[in-house]
């Protein structure tokens, strides 16, 4: 009917040939057809194409496959079922580990470097009555309880036995570090978070990064990485007690 299918193939080439925007490139086309209007699910693609600078291939891009992975969660979910072992992404396979992440996430009781910061889902911590309204988006409100974040593959053995939910250990000490469901799991903030997948904060320990093969701590280490407050006190929240490397 030449409305929202047709219309986000045009906008798709419009953009990838005018390196131009999903709303720049529907507004050309409404210009010709008033009418066209790519449906919400369409929508997302472009603007997930755009995010990846609108390249000719998209097969290989880890945007796009984790799109798919998401979609793959999705319909298991709509199923209540679990994903397929072999349909799960285990984030840290996929994503090299780059030397920006701000903190690391060790057990408690036995240290084992559980995951890095670049691995945990932001979700939006609920407005509740007494409101100090932050509009941001954050990892680790005070609020929360729990950091959520991506398939990790020390996860693989209990996320593959296709559960729906269960808990998570520590690879090595076995303690009981956290739980996974993957219909979804409210965080003490308020916020649901699908599929959920937490360590809890209450048993682990968060940590300063290091930057990466550096002696001098702070000194022109890569871009992006925010130096650290000169001394403690700084923003952080919650969870003392966190020593040295
Ligand atoms: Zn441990
Ligand atoms: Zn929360």
């Amino acid at each position: 009917m030449g409305k929202s299918r047709s219309a986000t193939v045009t906008c798709a080439y419009l953009m990838q040939h005018h390196c131009i925007t999903p709303d720049e490139a529907l507004a050309q086309i409404r210009q010709a057809r008033p009418l066209c209007e790519p449906n919400e699910g369409f929508w997302k693609q472009l603007e997930l194409y755009h995010s990846m600078a609108t390249p000719k291939e998209v097969d290989e891009i880890p945007a796009y496959q984790r799109w798919l992975y998401q979609r793959e969660i999705e319909l298991s979910r709509a199923c209540g079922q679990a994903p397929e072992a072999e349909k799960i992404r285990f984030e840290d396979e996929h994503v090299r580990e780059q030397g920006g992440a701000e903190f690391e996430l060790r057990c408690r009781k036995c240290r084992r470097r559980l995951a890095t910061s670049q691995y945990l889902i932001t979700h939006q911590p609920r407005p509740n009555t007494t409101a100090i309204a932050t509009p941001t988006t954050t990892p680790t409100s005070p609020s929360c309880s729990h950091y959520f974040l991506d398939p990790l593959s020390w996860m693989k053995p209990e996320l593959e036995q296709g559960k729906l939910d269960g808990r998570l250990e520590c690879p090595k000490c076995k303690a009981n570090v956290g739980k996974y469901a993957w219909q979804g799991m409210q965080c003490s903030c308020g916020d649901w978070v699908v599929p959920g997948i937490s360590l809890a904060k209450g048993r682990i320990d968060e940590v300063k990064s290091r930057p990466l093969g550096s002696g001098t701590a702070g000194v022109g280490v890569g871009m992006g990485i925010r130096l650290p407050p000169s001394n403690e006190g700084g923003r952080r929240t919650g969870v003392g007690g966190q020593g040295n490397l």
